[in-house]
C-alpha cells in the first residue's frame, strides 16, 4: 500500500529539535526523515511550513510571509510545502507578492494557517488575500485545530466550531482541518458531516516514542475517543493520513492509526484522499 505522510514539519524550530531529543528519540534531519519514509513505506510527505526569526519564538509574530521549511536544504525530492501565514506581517510591502511568489513552485500544495497560534479567527479579514491566492492557484487551506503546541495559543481560534463560517463562505476551496480538531473531535465529526468541502488529518495525537505509542494503543479510553468521532462521522473518504513528525516516529504511528480505521478503509486515508486534497501532488503522482 503507498503511504502518503501529509503532515510533517522540517522547520528550524526550537520546540520541536527539544521534542525530538526529549520525547519522540526522533532523528530530526533530512536523513532521519528519509530513513523514516523507508522504513515505514512513505512515498511522499507534505511539510507545514513555519519559520522562528529567534530560538523558541514560534509562533513568531515577527516572521515573515511565507514561512517555509527551513531546517537544510535542499529538500527531499518527495517532501513539499504548505507555506505558512503569518498574519501579523501580511500588511507589510511586497508580503502578499511573496506569497504569490512562492505559490509558482510545483513543490509548494498547500497554505497553512496557524489558527489559535496567532490570535484570529480564520474568517477574519486580515486572510482575504490568501483564500484570493488559494482560489487563483487551486490549492487547500490546511488549518491547525484544537490544542496548540505552545501556551501562547488561544483555544477559541482552534476550535472547529468557529470555523464554519468560513468553509460555508468558501465552498469553492478545500479545507483541511489538522488533528481532527482534538480535543474537540465529535465537533470535527459534525463539521465533516455538514461541509463537504472539509477533510480532516489524523495527525498529532502522540506526542512520544514507540512505547508511548504502544501503550496507548492498550489505553481503551484514549483509543475510543478518536474511534467514537471516526466512526460517528463515517466520512472516510475525507480523513487523511498525517504523523506530526518528529513529535512522532513515522512507523508506530502509522500502526496506531490503523488500529482506528477499518482495513477497508486504508487505501483511502493513507493515500487517495491525501491526492484529493493536494491536486498538485495528484500531478507528481501521476508524472510518475
Ligand atoms: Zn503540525
Amino acid at each position: 500500500m503507498r503511504i502518503i505522510d501529509a503532515h510533517v514539519h522540517f522547520s528550524n524550530i526550537t520546540a520541536f529539535k527539544e521534542t525530538a531529543t526529549a520525547q519522540s528519540f526522533v532523528d530530526y534531519t533530512a536523513e532521519g526523515l528519509l530513513n523514516e519514509f523507508k522504513d515505514a513505506g512513505v512515498i511522499a510527505g507534505v511539510g507545514m511550513g513555519v519559520t522562528e526569526t529567534i530560538g523558541g519564538a514560534f509562533p513568531d509574530p515577527a516572521a515573515l510571509n511565507p514561512m517555509l521549511l527551513d531546517l537544510s536544504s535542499p529538500l527531499l525530492d518527495n517532501l513539499f510545502t504548505c507555506i505558512g501565514i503569518n498574519p501579523l506581517t501580511l500588511h507589510l510591502a511586497g508580503q502578499i507578492e511573496a506569497l504569490e511568489q512562492s505559490l509558482s513552485s510545483e513543490r509548494v500544495v498547500g497554505i497553512k494557517l496557524y489558527a489559535g497560534y496567532y490570535h484570529y479567527n480564520i474568517g477574519d479579514e486580515i486572510y482575504e488575500p490568501v483564500y484570493k491566492l488559494a482560489t487563483t492557484y487551486n490549492l487547500p487551506i490546511i488549518i491547525h485545530g484544537g490544542l496548540t503546541y505552545a501556551e501562547s495559543g488561544l483555544l477559541k481560534y482552534s476550535h472547529p466550531l468557529y470555523m464554519e463560517e468560513t468553509f460555508l463562505k468558501y465552498r469553492n476551496l478545500t479545507f483541511m482541518l489538522c488533528h481532527f480538531g482534538d480535543p474537540w473531535v465529535m465537533d470535527t465529526a459534525a463539521m465533516l458531516e455538514k461541509n463537504p468541502n472539509l477533510f480532516t488529518d489524523l495527525s498529532g495525537w502522540i506526542v512520544g516514542d514507540a512505547n508511548k505509542v504502544d501503550r496507548l494503543l492498550t489505553e481503551q479510553t484514549y483509543t475510543d475517543h478518536f474511534k467514537r468521532a471516526i466512526v460517528f462521522a463515517e466520512k472516510y473518504d475525507r480523513l487523511v493520513f498525517g504523523t506530526d513528525w518528529p513529535l512522532v516516529p513515522l512507523d508506530p504511528y502509522i500502526r496506531f492509526v490503523k488500529s482506528l480505521i477499518p482495513q477497508i478503509h486504508w487505501e483511502d486515508v493513507f493515500f487517495n484522499n491525501t491526492i484529493q486534497v493536494f491536486p498538485r501532488l495528484k500531478e507528481w503522482i501521476e508524472k510518475g
